[in-house]
Formats: C-alpha cells, sequence, structure tokens
C-alpha cells in the first residue's frame, strides 16, 4: 500500500479541528446581516491588542495592505528609504513600493535567516538614510529576529523607525516580549497557512499609539474621519465580518497551537540526525512559534525527490530571492558587498512539513526518510 501523502501544510486539518465552532460562528454572521467591519471585527480587534497586553489592533484585508497602510500611517512617504531583507516573501517589498518608498536591501544572518545588523550599517552606508526613514524587520518562519537588539541600536543611531512584519510569527516573543510590540507598528499576514490564518484573506496592525491606529483605521477606509468625508486619500482594506468571526475562534487557539508546532520541533530535533542535514539554530532568548522548520543541505533539491517519492511535501521559503526576481532584479539598493548569504540560503534550504495537526507517526515516517537519505 502507498504511504498517506504527508502534506508541508494543511489549512483544512484546522478547520476540521475547529469545524463545530466555526461553522456555528459563521452562522451567526449569516444571520446577524453586517458582512464588513462590524462586530466581529471590532471584538477581534480588541481580542487581539488584548492579546499583545494592550494596544491597538486594526484589521486589514491582507497583510501586504497591512504592512503599506503600517508605513504610511508612520509617514512614510514617496522617496522614504525603507531598510528590509531580501530573503522574506515578496509581500514585504512590494507593501514597502505600494507605499511609495524605496526598498533598500538588507543580508541576512545565515543561521537565524533573520536580518543581519552588520549588512544593515553596510546598506546604510551605500545608501545613507535622510532622517526619518524606515527599517522593516522580518520575524521570519515563526523565528523573532535575533539580532532585534543590534539593528534597534542602529536605527536608534541613524534617527530609523522600526515596523515588523510578524506575517510568520503571530505570538513569538523576543526577550519576553510578543513580537509585533517591539516596534513602532506591526502587520500580520492572517493568510489561511498562516500560525493565526483566516479562512480567506486577511491582515492585523498592532501598535501602542493611539493617533497612530487612527490614521490605519482611516487609510483602510477611504481617509474617512467621520463617514462620508474623507480627510486624507486613502483606499479600501478592510476585513469582514465572517473572517473576524473564525480568526476568534483561531486565536483562542493560537498558544496550544504554537505549542504543538514547538513539540513537532522537538521531535525533529531529536529524531533528525543525518551529516547531510543541517537543523535550525536554537536560541536562548526567543520563543520561536515554527512557522516553517528549516532545514539545509548543498543536495538540497535531491532531498526534495527523496521525501517526495515517500509522499513527503515540502516547501522552498524562498526559491528566488528578491532581488533575483524578474520584477526587480537589478533595479533595487543593497550594499555594496550584495547580499551573499541571501544567495546561498536561497539555494540549501527546504521546509518540512509543519502544523499544528501534524500526527506523531507521519512524524515519525518523515524523520525516518530523512535519516534513510544518502545523497
Ligand atoms: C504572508 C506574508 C506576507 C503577506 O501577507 P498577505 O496576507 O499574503 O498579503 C508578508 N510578509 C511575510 C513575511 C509573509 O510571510
Amino acid at each position: 500500500m502507498e504511504a498517506m501523502i504527508i502534506p508541508q501544510c494543511n489549512p483544512l486539518a484546522s478547520y476540521q479541528r475547529l469545524k463545530v465552532d466555526i461553522d456555528a460562528a459563521i452562522s451567526a454572521v449569516l444571520a446577524q446581516g453586517r458582512y464588513v467591519l462590524g462586530d466581529q471585527v471590532a471584538a477581534f480587534e480588541k481580542e487581539f491588542a488584548d492579546y499583545h497586553g494592550g494596544g491597538h489592533a486594526v484589521g486589514v484585508a491582507n497583510g501586504t495592505d497591512g504592512l503599506e497602510m503600517a508605513l504610511r500611517a508612520l509617514g512614510v512617504v514617496s522617496g522614504t528609504k525603507v531598510y528590509t531583507v531580501s530573503h522574506t516573501a515578496v509581500a514585504t517589498v512590494a507593501a514597502i513600493e505600494k507605499a511609495g518608498a524605496i526598498p533598500i536591501l538588507v543580508d541576512i544572518d545565515p543561521k537565524s535567516y533573520t536580518m543581519c545588523p552588520l549588512s544593515l550599517q553596510s546598506a546604510l552606508k551605500a545608501h545613507p538614510s535622510g532622517g526619518r526613514d524606515v527599517v522593516v524587520v522580518v520575524h521570519l518562519y515563526g523565528q523573532p529576529a535575533v539580532h532585534w537588539q543590534s539593528i534597534a541600536d542602529v536605527a536608534k543611531s541613524h534617527g530609523l523607525l522600526l515596523v515588523e512584519d510578524c506575517s510568520q510569527a503571530h505570538g513569538a516573543e523576543w526577550r519576553g516580549c510578543k513580537v509585533g510590540t517591539l516596534g513602532e507598528a506591526a502587520a500580520f499576514s492572517l493568510y489561511p497557512t498562516k500560525n493565526l490564518g483566516a479562512i480567506g484573506d486577511g491582515g492585523v496592525c498592532f501598535m501602542k499609539d493611539h493617533d497612530l491606529a487612527a490614521k490605519l483605521r482611516s487609510l483602510r477606509e477611504y481617509g474617512w474621519k467621520e463617514r462620508y468625508v474623507s480627510e486624507v486619500p486613502g483606499g479600501n482594506s478592510r476585513l469582514d465580518e465572517l473572517q473576524a468571526a473564525i480568526l476568534r475562534i483561531k486565536l483562542k487557539h493560537l498558544d496550544k497551537d504554537n505549542n504543538a508546532r514547538r513539540r513537532i520541533a522537538s521531535l525533529y530535533f531529536d529524531g533528525i540526525e543525518n551529516p547531510r542535514i543541517s537543523m535550525p539554530a536554537k536560541y536562548e532568548d526567543g520563543r520561536h512559534v515554527y512557522h516553517q522548520f528549516v532545514v539545509r543541505s548543498p543536495n538540497r533539491d535531491d532531498l526534495r525527490e527523496h521525501l517526495k517519492a515517500r509522499n513527503i511535501g515540502t516547501l522552498i521559503h524562498y526559491p528566488v530571492p528578491i532581488h533575483r526576481q524578474p520584477a526587480y532584479e537589478g533595479r533595487l539598493p543593497m550594499p555594496a558587498s550584495g547580499l551573499p548569504e541571501t544567495e546561498k540560503a536561497a539555494g540549501t534550504i527546504a521546509s518540512l512539513p509543519m502544523f499544528p495537526e501534524l500526527e506523531d507517526d507521519a512524524i515519525e515516517r518523515i524523520v525516518t526518510a530523512l535519516n534513510d537519505w544518502v545523497s
């Protein structure tokens, strides 16, 4: 008999597990009659802010919009420089350009895959900030940016604002603080496969500052201050009631789900023993929530074929660095020394199956397959 397929991620399993609650919530919203920016969105925003220890959450249509509007709300305008990594979802850089800003790319530290503060300094040297520019720090794979303190020090000395892209790190902590509470503002994608995922598109921004939140609320709906009166040019990026009702249920399960991911990671750490496979680095001062479990091998493509032949799904996050993609190649500023670690990572990484419902016998099969691999 052929082995059952183990997918790399599985949003359906999340729905099935919470089906009774989700179906009831959907029915209630349908019957209630208000479908966009209503009580469910307001309640979700309140609960999401409370989860982050108070402050303000603003629901939006997706993570890309959230990041763009957070930047705009902070005063980013045409020509503002925004320093960020090339090793991230293309959405990070797309959002920066949508806000009218110039993305300046920074290399990663090869162990954590998060922003390298030395490369940030090199980028600032090659492309100096004119003041009131921004650094967008990405907490990638569920790992809080491990060099946050050094990055914050560099940012401070250059007068740069810090914005967090938390789309892969809902509930992660750096030195006891939730990601999203470290910078001026944060954007979270709520795409179905994220640690906190809707059943469709969604996003949320978090910030401590009341006025900044008010700006974001206005930007997400035509620049309105009051209904039908646009104070600033805005757009439409609203969260709907169905998604908010579903997200309220999922938020209640977020810590438990993140613990399930951490448990799977520890089973991978305990079980995988293959000199050809490098495991993720572990850090003391963060709480990693394992959006992805990323291993590394010079023969990565062969490893993926080996797993695929055993019906085990993998993905690459991300196979082509942003500065090598057709839309961006050759036109984005970066340090004089380039982005060598970003390029090396893209050619050697693979993301193993990782979702809270992944069962022990599946994990065992994955571990065995990895240990059996001789390239
Ligand atoms: C998913 C993701 C986004 C984009 O979110 P969307 O909801 O798809 O717009 C942005 N940044 C990172 C790091 C992501 O993983």
